[in-house]
C-alpha cells in the first residue's frame, strides 16, 4: 500500500521542522520523517543547553559558501526578528549574551517544543523513528521507501543536516541523495571545531591547558576577536572555533596577543624598565602564558637590555604569533559541517534543485555554513522557511 503526500520532509531537526510547519500551515499535506529515537537532539545540546537560536547582527558575511551571495535571499525574507517574534509569541524568555547572540533563559527544549507546536498547527504527520531505505523518482514525483512503508510525494525536502556529532545520529543522506540526482556536493569537512597542535608546540605550551586569552586570530579571509582556550590536545575557545572554518591543512594561523595595543609603541615606552620581559608581559597576559611564550622565543632579559630593533621584532611576534595546527579534532567535536550540496544547483529563493523540480535541500546540508553565535540556526530557520513557502 502506498500513501500519498504533497510534501515529505526527511530530517526533523531545526530546518526540517521549520519547513514542515510552514508548508503545513499553508494547507499542504506534510509528512515529516526522522530516524532518531529522540527529537532534535542537536537543538537540545545547542548553546550549552540554552540554544543560541539567532543573532541580532545576522548578515550574509556571517556565512561561508562557494557562493557567498546565495544565502541573502532566504535570510532577507526570514530575519532574526521573525524568529524572535515566534519566541515571544510562545512566552519563551531569552537574553543577549554577547555580540548579538540570543539564548533561552531556560532550556533549549523550549525551542523544540515551539517547533513541534508549529508543526501541530500545520497538521504535520510524523514518522519517527523511521528508516529511509531508498528514494526514487517517477512521473508523479518521488517515492520514498522506508521500514514503515512506501510513500509517494510531489515535493521532497532533504533536511538531514551535516556530519557533526555522529553520536546523535548524523548521516550523509542529503549528500547521497544529491549525488544520486546529479547535484554537485562540495566536500564536507568539520568546522567550528577545536584545532590540534603539533607535538613540539604542545610540549612548549601543554601545561597551559585550561588557560584562556582574549586575542585576535586570523587565517585566510577570517579574522575574529574573541577568547582562545588552551586544551590538552591543542587550542579551542570561540576565537579558535571561528577560525577553524577558514583554516585548511598546512595553514598557519596568526594570533595577535595584544589586540588593544600597538605593541611596539607600548614596549618602547617602557624601554628603560629593568623588569624582565616575561614579568613585564605578565602585566597584560596570564603569567604562566607570558613565561612559556618568552621561553619559547628565547626571551629572558630585562626590557632595558633590548635594542629598538629587537623590541620591534618582539612586538611583531606578539602581534603576529604564528602557529601551525596539525589538524582539527574532527566531527566528534565539531559544531557544524562546512561544504555540502552546492548552491549553484539550487534556487536561492526556494532551495529547489534547478535540474530536479520538486527536490529541495535546506539547512546545514547545503553549502552555507555560519559563524559561531546563532547564525547556523538562523540559516536553518531561513532556508526552512524559503522551502516551506515554496513547496
Ligand atoms: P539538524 O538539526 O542536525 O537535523 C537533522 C535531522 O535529520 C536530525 O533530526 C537527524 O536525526 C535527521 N537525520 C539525519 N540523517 C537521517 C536519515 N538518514 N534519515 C532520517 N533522518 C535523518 N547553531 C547555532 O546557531 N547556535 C547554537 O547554539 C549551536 N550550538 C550547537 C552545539 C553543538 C554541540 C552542535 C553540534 C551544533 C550547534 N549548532 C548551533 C549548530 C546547529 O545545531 C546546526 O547548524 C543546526 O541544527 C542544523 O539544522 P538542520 O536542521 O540542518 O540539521
Amino acid at each position: 500500500k502506498k500513501e500519498s503526500w504533497d510534501v515529505i520532509v526527511i530530517g526533523a531537526g531545526a530546518a526540517g521542522m521549520m519547513c514542515a510547519a510552514q508548508a503545513g500551515q499553508r494547507g499542504r499535506k506534510v509528512l515529516l520523517i526522522d530516524h532518531g529515537r529522540k527529537l532534535a537532539e542537536k537543538i537540545r545540546i545547542s548553546g550549552g543547553g540554552h540554544c543560541n537560536f539567532t543573532n541580532l547582527h545576522c548578515a550574509p558575511d556571517n556565512y561561508l559558501s562557494q557562493n557567498p551571495h546565495f544565502c541573502r535571499s532566504a535570510l532577507t525574507r526570514f530575519t532574526p526578528q521573525h524568529f524572535i517574534a515566534l519566541v515571544e509569541r510562545y512566552g519563551i524568555r531569552y537574553h543577549e549574551k554577547t555580540l548579538g547572540q540570543l539564548f533561552c533563559d531556560g532550556s533549549a527544549q523550549q525551542i523544540i517544543a515551539l517547533l513541534q507546536s508549529e508543526c501541530g498547527q500545520g497538521q504535520v504527520n510524523w514518522r519517527m523513528p523511521c528508516e529511509v531505505q531508498t528514494v526514487g523518482r517517477n512521473e508523479e514525483g518521488f517515492q520514498v521507501a522506508t521500514n514503515q512503508g512506501l510513500y509517494q510525494t510531489q515535493a521532497l525536502v532533504m533536511a538531514t543536516g551535516g556530519l557533526a556529532v555522529p553520536a546523535i545520529g548524523s548521516t550523509p543522506m542529503a549528500y547521497q541523495i544529491a549525488e544520486q540526482f546529479g547535484l554537485t556536493v562540495i566536500s564536507p569537512r568539520p568546522a567550528l571545531v577545536p584545532l590540534a597542535l603539533e607535538p613540539e608546540t604542545l610540549r612548549q605550551f601543554g601545561d597551559l591547558s585550561g588557560l584562556s586569552l582574549e586575542v585576535e586570530v586570523s587565517c585566510r579571509k577570517g579574522r575574529f576577536r574573541e577568547s582562545l582556550l588552551f586544551t590538552h590536545q591543542g587550542i579551542s575557545g570561540p576565537a579558535v572555533l571561528q577560525i577553524s572554518s577558514y583554516w585548511q591543512n598546512g595553514d598557519f594561523i596568526s594570533i595577535d596577543l595584544l589586540p588593544d595595543k600597538d605593541a611596539e609603541t607600548w614596549l618602547r615606552a617602557h624601554g628603560s624598565s629593568r623588569v624582565r620581559i616575561d614579568n613585564f608581559l605578565a602585566e597584560v597576559l596570564p603569567r604562566r602564558f607570558a613565561q612559556q611564550w618568552c621561553a619559547a622565543h628565547n626571551l629572558s632579559k630585562p626590557l632595558c637590555q633590548f635594542t629598538p630593533p629587537e623590541l620591534r621584532k618582539i612586538a611583531d611576534a606578539l602581534e603576529n604569533w604564528r602557529i601551525r595546527p596539525s589538524g582539527t579534532l574532527g566531527y566528534n567535536k565539531a559544531e557544524v559541517t562546512l561544504g555540502g550540496v552546492a548552491t549553484e544547483g539550487l534556487s536561492s529563493r526556494t532551495m529547489e534543485s534547478k535540474a530536479v523540480p520538486g527536490l529541495y535541500f535546506i539547512g546545514e546540508a547545503v553549502d552555507v555554513t555560519g559563524h559561531l553565535g546563532g547564525f547556523n540556526f538562523q540559516w536553518a530557520w531561513a532556508s526552512g522557511n524559503a522551502a516551506g513557502q515554496a513547496v
